[in-house]
């Protein structure tokens, strides 16, 4: 960034203008509406100069520059039409650490002005750097139809109860929740239809009478698709919130069971398929629970099982949002049941291990040889895409080849597909029948009861199985 842009305040600070001309005179203009004092040096005047000379807002000196004038100046600007001029004011005042611009030319200037768009008290400043004014100029021309004309009137006047509003709120989040409600208010609609009095009588009883609204998180776990699963608190909070933020694991019918008025937000998460980055939803929760809005964040299957639940509380926690976290039937429960495959079992597996097929950040392995061992049973989610390199790595580790597998394929769903067949297949199972995610990869012994155990939806051809006994 070769420019930083910063704001001066120059009220009744003495800025040198050299030049009168009219290119010197657009440059007084700005510096007189920001309060500057100027003293103006040239041989020739344009009348405004002579206008303001004569109110006191500008001394004029009649002759050439002299460097000695720099001094006592914050600013100095070098405006003649004269090069060689130009170049001994801008010399002069570097040698004093005084900032310089001179019109257009750019090497010779310390500071540059910026296009203003104008809301007073609120300004944007834009520049290119020089680079491409006539881009700058579009973009300012767009960016005034954007801006309405009353934001400069709404920034004046919630400044003028600034100090109310903090002895009123003590903490910042009731602050914020309070300007959003302005913001929202007709406040803004009598600014904009000329009724300044009125919108500042409004905001005093809106602030008198204001009452925080209490805005709430609640993690809710949705379960693995069939609504009939849904936990009886997950569904009295999902009957409250005023926003449910949902991403694509939550079934259809289970969104059809949320409040009728409630807006609904969709935050993706699809392996390989756009959703917003999770910074996105952990703001997004903020600003909602902020508003004062209840909040469901409905996640597939339980929020605190690859879910990322944790890291949406801990956002939470600096703006001391209240939040509450409702457990879900997880993925591995519910498709293993509905598939009739018991996760552990006397006689095969004493043991289950839920894991992700996803790569960890630093791509490390996990461990294979704990995985491997037989008499366990494990569940591994999201991996679809993994599945020959896992089929590789449990044979590699000496996971035997004939260990019953299952693939389960939008468990509990009306569409559910379950296959079954040995860890020697496994990959090759996925790519003959097109498995689409969501599934679950359940490899061990206890597979093999499928056979015997299945109970719900059609039942899917698989391949041959040899019986455990
Ligand atoms: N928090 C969720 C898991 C999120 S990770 C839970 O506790 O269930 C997403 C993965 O869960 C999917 O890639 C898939 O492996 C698994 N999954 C979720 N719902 C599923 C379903 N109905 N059928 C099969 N797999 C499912």
């Amino acid at each position: 960034m070769q420019y930083l842009p910063i704001f001066t305040d120059l009220t009744g600070k003495a800025v040198l203008l050299i030049g009168g001309g009219h290119v010197a005179l657009r440059k007084a203009r700005a510096l007189l509406d920001a309060g500057a004092v100027l003293t103006v040096v040239s041989h020739q005047f344009e009348t405004d100069f002579q206008h303001w000379a004569a109110q006191g807002k500008a001394v004029l000196v009649q002759g050439d520059f002299q460097p000695a004038q720099i001094s006592g100046h914050w600013l100095v600007i070098a405006a003649t039409d004269d090069d060689a001029v130009n170049a001994a004011v801008h010399q002069a005042a570097t040698a004093r650490q005084v900032w310089v611009n001179t019109v257009d030319d750019q090497d010779k200037c310390e500071f540059i002005f910026p296009s203003i768009i104008n809301r007073a008290p609120i300004q944007i400043a834009i520049s290119s750097g020089g680079t491409a004014p006539v881009l700058v100029r579009r973009l300012r021309e767009q960016l005034e139809t954007l801006l309405p004309q009353h934001l400069g009137p709404l920034a004046t006047l919630v400044g003028k109860f600034r100090k109310n509003v903090q002895q009123k709120l003590d903490n910042f989040a009731a602050r914020r929740q309070f300007y959003e409600q302005v913001f929202s208010s007709k406040v803004v609609s009598l600014l904009q239809s000329g009724q300044p009095q009125a919108a500042e009588d409004t905001l005093e009883q809106m602030l008198d009478g204001h009452q925080p609204l209490r805005g709430e998180v609640f993690v809710v776990g949705a379960g693995p698709g069939d609504p009939e699963l849904l936990t009886l608190k997950a569904l009295q909070l999902m009957q409250q919130a005023d926003v449910v933020v949902y991403d694509y694991l939550v079934s259809e019918p289970i969104m059809q069971l949320v409040r009728r008025d409630a807006e609904l937000i969709c935050v993706g998460k699809k392996a390989g398929a756009h959703s917003v980055a999770q910074e996105e939803t952990n703001a997004l929760l903020i600003r909602l629970a902020l508003e004062g809005k209840k909040v469901c964040r409905l996640k597939g299957g339980d929020p605190f099982i690859f879910g990322r639940g944790a890291e949406e509380i801990e956002v939470l926690l600096p703006h001391q949002i209240p939040f509450q976290v409702v457990p879900g039937i997880t993925a591995a429960a519910g498709c293993a049941a509905y598939a009739g495959i018991p996760l552990t079992h006397r006689d095969y597996a004493q043991a289950v291990q839920f894991v992700t097929g996803h790569c960890q950040k630093d791509g490390k392995e996990p461990d294979w040889q704990s995985l491997s061992r037989p008499n366990q049973t494990l569940v591994i989610y999201m991996g679809l895409m993994k599945s020959a390199h896992i089929q590789a790595q449990l044979l590699a580790a000496g996971r035997s080849a004939d260990t019953p597998v299952a693939i389960l394929e939008n468990g509990t769903r009306p569409e559910q597909r379950v296959f079954t067949g040995t860890l020697g297949q496994l990959a090759a199972l996925i790519e003959q029948h097109q498995v689409q995610s969501p599934a679950l990869l359940v490899i061990g012994e206890v597979v093999a009861l499928q056979k015997k155990l299945a109970w719900y939806g059609a039942q899917t051809p698989r391949a041959q199985i040899t019986p455990l006994n």
